[in-house]
Order: structure tokens, then sequence, then C-alpha cells
């Protein structure tokens, strides 16, 4: 494969309700897409939303990388898109979020070209419609409460739930949301690092045992605390969840070695693309690991992507890719179908989704 033109662009939309975490308010969606030709005429489509209070990878760096990788990319030759990142410079490191933009949509074109679906292209399906879950951010556990008890006449069947800003304050937020909505809907609690050990041990007895069913308790510390994290995954009646400590795939090899987790969260901008992503998967089905599919608050190709490796890797059990569904209308046609907790992807070749109109905001850039 041969890349011929290159283009960025801004995808942006205004959020039906904001999102927030322990880490940080989201009110308005923007990612960076990328556009790519190949010398056949083929368009593939990646996309990045920078999250520096996650990766790190800040939007001034991720544009900078994005240049120079799309620099590379114009005079290399592709012969194996698994392994384009050879073309990449020793020595010179590029941000996983610009890696991941650019992995997206190589595959992009790759599954086009050979006119299949990307998660055929993968290797087929292993469910055709997926059930995703819907993310309650953290508010007053009235605001909680209120908002789960919209998803679940929405007809979503499990709900995640954003806590770890106030370790008190979070029992009340799940114990408002389980008198809501009654006992049928299963609760992800996702802490996001929020709490200390202590605070930890403390919370996740009392969740099991007056939360009802909870499916599993994503990062409760700090993403370097694996020994805390260990201790915590032997003693806890809820199945514990890798999330910020299991970036890469090396990252994910550490948590599992340690005992630091019953399952991982996998996000292809965690990993730096489709090809890593899949090797952390491949990794958890080997090793019998469940496995979380989820994202960054994300509607362009890389959810598109991720919905696609979600749909065709048995080791994928859950599905967190519900930031759709904070958004009134998503601002392009095609691709992924979001209708509530149902996902279904295309059959159309590749990610069947088609960008352009984020190019008109390529000045913004
Ligand atoms: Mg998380």
């Amino acid at each position: 494969m041969k890349i011929q033109s290159t283009a960025l662009g801004l995808l942006k939309a205004p959020l039906r309700i904001p999102f927030k975490t322990a880490l940080r308010t989201v009110t308005e969606l923007e990612e960076i897409t990328v556009q790519l030709v190949d010398n056949d005429g083929f368009v593939g489509w990646g996309s990045v939303v920078p999250t520096p209070a996650i990766t790190g990878d800040t939007q001034e760096c991720i544009r900078a990388d994005l240049t120079a990788i799309l620099a590379l990319l114009r005079r290399a030759q592709i012969e194996d898109v698994w392994n384009w990142k050879s073309i990449l410079p020793e020595g010179q490191t590029f941000s996983r979020s610009a890696q991941c933009a650019i992995d997206v949509a190589l595959h992009d074109i790759a599954a086009r070209k050979a006119n299949q679906p990307l998660w055929k292209w993968l290797g087929g399906y292993h469910w055709i419609v997926m059930n995703t879950n819907m993310t309650i951010s953290v508010d007053t556990p009235a605001v909680m409460a209120q908002r789960a008890l919209e998803a679940a006449r929405a007809g979503f069947k499990s709900l995640k739930v954003k806590v770890g800003l106030n370790a008190e304050l979070d029992k009340s937020r799940v114990l408002a949301i389980r008198n809501a909505i009654g006992e049928k809907i299963s609760l992800r609690l996702d802490a996001n690092q929020g709490w200390t050990e202590a605070e930890a041990s403390a919370l996740i007895p009392w969740f099991a045992e007056m939360c009802g069913p909870i499916d599993f308790i994503e990062q409760p510390v700090r993403a370097d605390a694996l020994a805390a994290m260990s201790r915590l995954t032997r003693h806890s009646p809820i199945p514990i969840v890798a999330d910020e400590s299991a970036m890469t795939l090396e990252q994910a090899k550490k948590v599992l070695q340690e005992g630091a987790a019953h399952a991982l969260s996998i996000k292809l901008i965690k990993a730096g693309g489709v090809a890593e992503a899949r090797a952390i998967l491949d990794l958890a089905f080997a090793e019998k690991i469940p496995c979380l599919m989820s994202c960054m608050f994300e509607v362009g190709a890389g959810l598109q992507a991720a919905a696609h490796l979600a749909s065709m890797h048995p080791a994928v059990h859950w599905v967190d890719l519900d930031s759709a569904e904070f958004l009134s209308q998503l601002p392009y046609q095609g691709g992924v179908k979001f209708t509530g907790p149902e996902i279904r992807c295309s059959d159309g070749p590749g990610l069947d989704v088609n960008l352009s109109g984020s190019l008109s905001r390529i000045a913004v850039l």
C-alpha cells in the first residue's frame, strides 16, 4: 500500500449531557481526524480525542506527531498493515494517541481494499449485536439516580457509574442509583484511581453487600499502585478491572503477572491502535482473563474501530462504547449503528464511515 495523500480535520459536537469523572469534565466533543488516501484511491479514516488527563498526550503533541508521521507515511511503502510502525525512526518516540489514529486509518484502508467490513477482515464475528452499558457521570446522588433511571427506561441493562471523587459520598451515589433502578440492572463502578487502598478495602465489600449486582470495580486506586491492586484483587468479592494500570501490552502483562486485576479494560488510544489492542485481547484470551472494550470520550473512527474489534474478539465480555449516547446527533453519516444500548457494526467495507465533514474544519488545526 502506498499512501498518496493525507489530511487532518476536526470533528466537533456539543454534548447533550456533560461527561464528568473523578479526573475531568467534558462539555463538547472534539476529535482530530486523519484521512489517508492510497494510490488506488481507497480512503481510510482515523481519529483521536486528546485525553491528557489519562494518556498524558496533549493536543499540541498529538498534532505535531501526526504531522511528522503523515510525512513519513507519504514516503513509505506499507507492505504489512500490522507492522506499519516499522517506518517510524528508531530512537524517536511518538504519542500512542497519534499512532492510534494512523493505525485505525490504515486498518480502514486495508479492509476496504479487501472489500470486507473491518470486523470480518480482523477474523469474523463473535457478537453480531453488542450491548453497551451507559455511563453515569459523577454528580450529586439525586442527579445520578435520575440519569440512571432515564438510562434504564431507554433500555440499558447495565450502567457504568463514575465514582472516586469522595469515598463517603460514593456510597450515597451508588445506593441512590440502586434504589432508583431496582435489582435487574447491573452496575459497573469506575473509580478512575480516586480511592486510597484503605478506602477501597472498606468500600468494595460494602458495595457488594448493599448495592445489588455489580459486574466489576474499575481502577479503584492509582495506576502505579500495583501492589495495592493485587491485595484488593485477592480479597475483593467483586471483580477488579485494571484500566489506567494497563495502558499498553507490556503493562497488561505486568498486571496479569502480579495478579493486580481479575479483568482488563481495553482502549485503542491507550494501546496505540488496533494491532496492539488486539495483542492485549489475545493475551487475555490465552490467560482466560475477561476484558471490557472501552473507549475515550469519542465518536469518530476510533470508536468505530473499537466496536469492530469488540464484535470479533472472544476475550471481550463487556462493552463500554456509549459516547454516542451523550450526543443528540452524530456529526457524520454511516458506520456503526448505535441504538440505545445496541451496537451493530456495518457490513460495508472497512469502517464504512465518511468523516469528510470534519475536514472543513481543518483551518482550526
Ligand atoms: Mg476507566
